[in-house]
């Protein structure tokens, strides 16, 4: 399997993602301006199955849903929380910038891949005054409102955003991404991502999960499916055929290796020659169809006034109160 993405920079330079199987080759422009390559291998990631917070709360699906504006059903809006040691790794804010913008670009690319038409949109960065320790942590801050986290709830409120999005670096943490519940309301639509796991499309995975998608069903999140055909598929590997899984698969469990594919599981949609799913329990591309409305109804569109204001330009939001442009 083999993925080539490169992408110029509005200030120089090129933000490129080249992947071989597990192996992802990246090549990013630091604050700096120098260029750096890094290579990374997928399948030293972990994904322990179950990566919800809050995997009791039981929270009802509404199909085709409209909430309580005439927001556009195919817009989610996030507002995207870092730390500190995420903006460091990342080589600067405008770096950080960058690979968030290009996890966003991959999630864009899934939903095309699945014939889901969902646009997300950024509404702003958050750079809240927080010490990150592990992704489970941070997430239950975010939740909680701990340790300087009321900034990105902050953001949200003033720039209508459905979605919290928290990035943290937390090297050597063996959770990826963790999501606050599966399905959610708007007191839980928040996830926490590891920068260093955007290769494996952990930004459209956690998300997923808020959208009522769940994992292949022998990992599932919960016992008993709230929807019964709101699982992942894969494909074991047999001799000669390469194994693969979508992306709310977990990989880890797999007999032999099944990288996971930047696509939805859907039986009327194929990989290699083969469908990605079935109809009674493999189709998270209808689940999103049927549900992203619920999330995206959980604040109206911005007033005019205001996107003429911001002409576009996600603002960066720090303690201080002061709103920065981001440039990058
Ligand atoms: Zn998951």
């Amino acid at each position: 399997m083999r993925e080539v993405r490169i992408v110029p920079l509005k200030r120089g330079g090129i933000f490129a993602t080249i992947r071989v199987d597990d192996f992802v080759y990246q090549v990013a422009r630091l604050s700096s301006g120098t260029q750096v390559l890094s290579k990374q291998d997928l399948s030293k990631l972990h994904q322990p199955p179950n990566d919800i917070l809050f995997p009791e709360l039981r929270i009802e699906p509404k199909a085709g849903a409209r909430q309580r504006n005439e927001k556009s059903p195919d817009k989610i809006r996030l507002v995207i929380g870092f730390t500190a040691a995420a903006e460091s790794g990342a080589g600067g804010y405008a770096a950080l910038v960058d690979e968030v913008s290009d996890a966003i670009a991959n999630a864009h690319t899934s939903y095309g891949s699945s014939d889901i038409d969902l646009e997300l949109e950024i509404a702003a960065f958050a750079r809240p005054a927080y010490t990150e320790s592990s992704v489970h942590q941070a997430l239950s801050d975010l939740y909680y409102v701990q340790g300087g986290m009321w900034l990105p709830h902050q953001a949200r409120e003033s720039e209508y955003a459905d979605v919290i999005a928290l990035v943290v670096e937390a090297p050597g943490d063996p959770v990826c991404g963790l999501a606050a519940s599966l399905g959610s309301v708007k007191e839980t639509a928040m996830f926490v991502v590891r920068r260093g796991c955007f290769a494996s499309h952990v930004f459209a995975h956690e998300l997923g999960h808020l959208i009522w998608a769940d994992h292949n069903p022998e990992d599932a999140s919960i016992p008993e499916p709230i929807i019964p055909f709101a699982h992942g598929y894969r494909r074991e590997a047999e001799p000669g055929v390469a194994g693969w899984s979508t992306v709310m698969s977990v990989t880890q469990s797999c007999q032999s290796s099944c990288p996971r594919q930047n696509k939805w599981s859907s039986p009327v949609h194929e990989h290699n020659g083969e469908p990605r799913g079935t109809a009674q329990t493999h189709d998270n591309a209808r689940v999103l169809i049927q549900q992203k409305s619920v999330v995206a109804g959980f604040y109206p569109d911005p007033p005019a006034t205001q996107m003429e204001h911001t002409s576009g330009t996600p603002k960066l939001y720090t303690p201080h109160g002061r709103l920065e442009t981001a440039h990058w």
